[in-house]
């Protein structure tokens, strides 16, 4: 049996934060609950018991401002319109000053959280916009993990206008000393239609040497503390990898139900408009299709080459010659590894990977 990822998309914040470019508003109740309605009708429009679903990751947005009833109806609609597999992950993103019933959540199904902390520095997270500070993000951590919760994520954000190595360092050490198992980094970027981006925040983030080396320690640090990189953002003690999100760098079907949802299904890449009225008024989500032939060889390879594990190039036969006269060039820069099969980039590899990727692929 096909096995399937449902990715559910809460477009509701509390407050924007200044670089955050995802699709999301304030929110009532009412909204909310009109919302929970429109997620639970396309569920049913989805339904196919032919598919076991593995993952499930509500992602925002701040999917902790649902209730447990309300989380609780959507995993019961999933199981009733799927196959919810026994062992499956089931992901909610949290904002840590908006997850107060969390024992509620997991006895909901939850059983992963990703909680954003960004940093433990009250500075930077002031700068970011954050909502919460470095206590409640340390609170919101151990109140996850005394309801019961083993399996927490944090995310970490490098290269923030002020920060240097000794803030990162204390961040991070920070976190590792949490009851956590997986820790997302990713590098502070200024997008378009974002507050930072208004006020020419770019001028002031740290310059390319001082942002490759903040992420080279960010390796090496988490690392050290027992997280390995499986991913070019995403480190995790062995065997809490994200099984949701490695889903999508290997191609592997997903659907995606929510304003700016994205889904990879039945051979098609598609989304829904940036709307949630549209979202909420239509009986079943508005789709643009975005690709009609998703995870052709380059396109999987791109994908495959943001992981760890990397790209095997069996698959490819007659990919692999022409490939692998590119390859020494690549090893002897320090930007990958090559075992004869499979090819796989250093952390040095992933810094540049755009470059890599393109020049090993196209
Ligand atoms: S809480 Fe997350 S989704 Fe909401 S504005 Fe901040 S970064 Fe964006």
């Amino acid at each position: 049996m096909d096995t399937l990822g449902i990715y559910i998309h809460i477009p509701f914040c509390g407050k924007k934060c200044g670089y955050c470019n995802f699709y999301s508003v304030g929110y009532s109740k009412e909204k909310i609950r009109l919302y929970v309605n429109a997620v639970r009708r396309n569920i049913k429009y989805y339904s196919d018991k032919s598919k076991i679903t593995d993952t499930v990751y509500f992602g925002g947005g701040t999917p902790s401002l649902l209730s447990a009833e309300q989380i609780s109806d959507i995993l019961n609609d999933i199981r009733n319109n799927f196959v919810l597999s026994e062992n499956a992950e089931i992901t909610l993103e949290a904002n840590p000053v908006m997850m107060k019933n969390i024992g509620d959540i997991k006895s909901a199904g939850v059983n992963r959280l990703s909680i954003g902390v960004q940093s433990m520095v009250d500075g930077e997270l002031e700068f970011l916009g954050r909502l919460h500070n470095a206590e409640k993000a340390e609170q919101a951590v151990y109140s996850a993990f005394n309801a019961g919760c083993e399996n927490i994520s944090c995310d970490l954000m490098t290269a923030i206008p002020k920060q240097d190595f000794k803030s990162l360092e204390y961040s991070i050490e920070k976190l590792c000393s949490l009851p956590i198992k997986h820790i997302s980094s990713y590098i502070l970027k200024v997008e378009e239609n974002t507050p930072f981006y208004d006020n020419n925040i770019s001028d002031i983030l740290p310059n390319e040497e001082t942002t490759a080396q903040l992420y080279l320690k960010t390796v090496e640090l988490l690392e050290k503390h027992g997280f390995y990189q499986y991913e070019i953002s995403n480190f995790a003690k062995k065997g809490f990898e994200s099984r949701h999100n490695t889903r999508y760098w290997k191609c592997l079907d997903y659907i995606g139900i929510g304003a700016s949802a994205h889904s990879c299904y039945k051979n098609k890449r598609f989304c829904v408009p940036n709307d949630i009225d549209k979202f909420i008024e239509n009986n079943i989500q508005p789709v643009e299709i975005t690709d009609e032939n998703p995870c052709g060889f380059e396109e999987y390879s791109m994908l495959r080459l943001r992981l760890k594990e990397g790209l095997d190039l069996r698959k490819f036969p007659d990919r692999k010659i022409i490939i692998e006269k590119k390859i020494p060039a690549l090893l002897k820069a320090g930007y990958a590894e090559y075992d004869g099969n499979t090819i796989s980039l250093t952390p040095k590899g992933f810094l540049m990977s755009n470059s890599v990727i393109t020049y090993l692929i196209f």
